[in-house]
């Protein structure tokens, strides 16, 4: 998907020169040929390492105290007394949260168009239906008087997109939600840490928000999430139908509390727990998290400048109150520019520059435009985005040197 770094698959070729990724950019000697620029590198030091050896080390591997560790910080972190529950993506984060607020069929679930996939595809797991809204022309999150438009009695929940790291106008989502007495399930797959109103997306009164641990994300456990819910029974609901619907998660059997063979299967459940081995990776990486969104922000101010009066859209800063996670940088060309996405993409490709969309809308991909029989003109502010949508590079290990080669690139086909 949009990790632009792809890992060596197993039957591909050995690449010649193996590069690790460490939080400190390697120096280059002056007048090196200059090295690609990913559109997105994971920040893994040598803390993260040893984190992750220990655990290989211990003979436990799979969810136990490390798991139970990371659950603990990452919901102290949020504060306001949230639980924490580890999961193994966003994505299972995501229909857990769903399936524990009980959407099922006959429900329907409003989505904006303008996300990844796994957004919506949570709720046709649970054979509900999905609900698409258009987003908002600056921020690229839900437009909330768009899904009012297209809300029908049957919609049960909300979820919205924290897009690109800019957190949705919470106090105007739960208003919209307790007027139609919807559940709220946050996609905060971008948003760590980011801010609305001085207080952390993960902090704020809906029903459960979703994190993601992804290689690309803004921290990373190789694969990972976690769901953080305020309502201890979704916790617990949660927390069952992570581990196969026991009544007793792996932790509990780790701990040998009574017979580890002594348990009751409760529901049909799924195999959606943390291991230990990416929960000492995340423990580091949430400790780094303000620092590495600093670094991020300071790439992404250092783009805002030096992208000036190009025929280009930027992300939105977090208004007054707001912090942006900086998860990525999207510009959205104008109409007027003198070249068009693709090739900018491309000119940027050649310069060993990888740039990305985020995303084609939902309602332009196959599935979802043929099961709710949409057309292009239907969410017009996403389609326009898409038109012209390009995500520069951003990560925290990124030099000014690095921005500036872009910028340079950049000026170079639309300036
Ligand atoms: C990455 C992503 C997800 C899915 O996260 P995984 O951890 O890969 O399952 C969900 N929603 C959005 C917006 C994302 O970017």
């Amino acid at each position: 998907m949009q990790y632009l770094r792809p890992q060596r698959s197993l039957d591909s070729p050995r690449p010649r020169k193996r590069t690790i990724h460490l939080s400190k950019s390697v120096a280059k000697s002056p007048g090196a040929a200059p090295t690609s620029i990913p559109c997105f590198q994971p920040a893994i030091g040598e803390e993260e390492i040893a984190a992750a050896t220990a655990v290989l080390r211990s003979g436990w591997l799979t969810t136990g105290p490390k798991a139970r560790e990371f659950e603990q910080k990452f919901a102290a972190y949020m504060g306001g007394g949230v639980e924490a529950v580890a999961v193994n993506s966003a994505t299972a984060g995501l229909h857990l949260a769903a399936e524990a607020c009980g959407i099922g069929p006959g429900d329907e679930v409003i989505v904006p168009t303008l996300t990844f996939t796994a957004t919506a595809s949570v709720i046709r797991y649970l054979g509900a239906e999905v609900v698409l809204a258009d987003v908002d022309e600056t921020t690229r999150c839900i437009d909330l008087e768009d899904a009012e438009r297209r809300f029908t009695p049957r919609c049960k929940a909300i979820i919205p997109v924290h897009f690109g790291g800019l957190p949705c106008d919470m106090t105007k989502v739960l208003a919209f939600a307790r007027r139609h007495n919807l559940k709220v399930i946050e996609d905060a797959a971008h948003a760590l840490p980011a801010r609305c109103d001085d207080r952390l997306i993960g902090s704020w009164e809906s029903h459960a928000c979703v994190f993601s641990f992804y290689a690309s994300k803004p921290i990373t456990t190789g694969e990972g999430g976690m769901i953080v819910t305020h309502d201890p029974k979704i916790a617990a609901r949660a927390r069952v139908m992570r581990t196969h619907g026991l009544d007793r998660d792996a932790f509990d059997r780790f701990r040998k509390v009574g017979a580890s063979w002594a348990y009751d299967v409760v529901a049909p459940g799924f195999k959606y727990n943390l291991t230990d081995v990416a929960a000492a990776i995340g423990v580091v990486q949430l400790s780094r998290a303000e620092t590495l969104q600093a670094a991020r922000q300071r790439a992404a101010e250092r783009y805002l400048e030096k992208l000036a009066g190009l025929p280009i859209q930027c992300p939105a800063s977090a208004p007054p109150g707001g912090l942006n996670a900086w998860h990525m940088f999207p510009i959205c060309l104008h109409e007027s520019a003198r070249a068009n996405r693709d090739d900018l993409i491309a000119a940027l490709a050649a310069k060993g520059i990888g740039a990305s969309v985020h995303y084609r809308p939902l309602h332009e991909m196959s599935y979802w435009r043929e099961r709710y029989h949409c057309e292009p003109g239907d969410f017009a502010v996403a389609s326009r985005y898409f038109a012209g949508a390009v995500t520069l590079p951003l990560f925290a290990g990124m030099t000014d040197a690095q921005v500036d080669r872009v910028v340079a690139a950049v000026r170079e086909v639309l300036g």
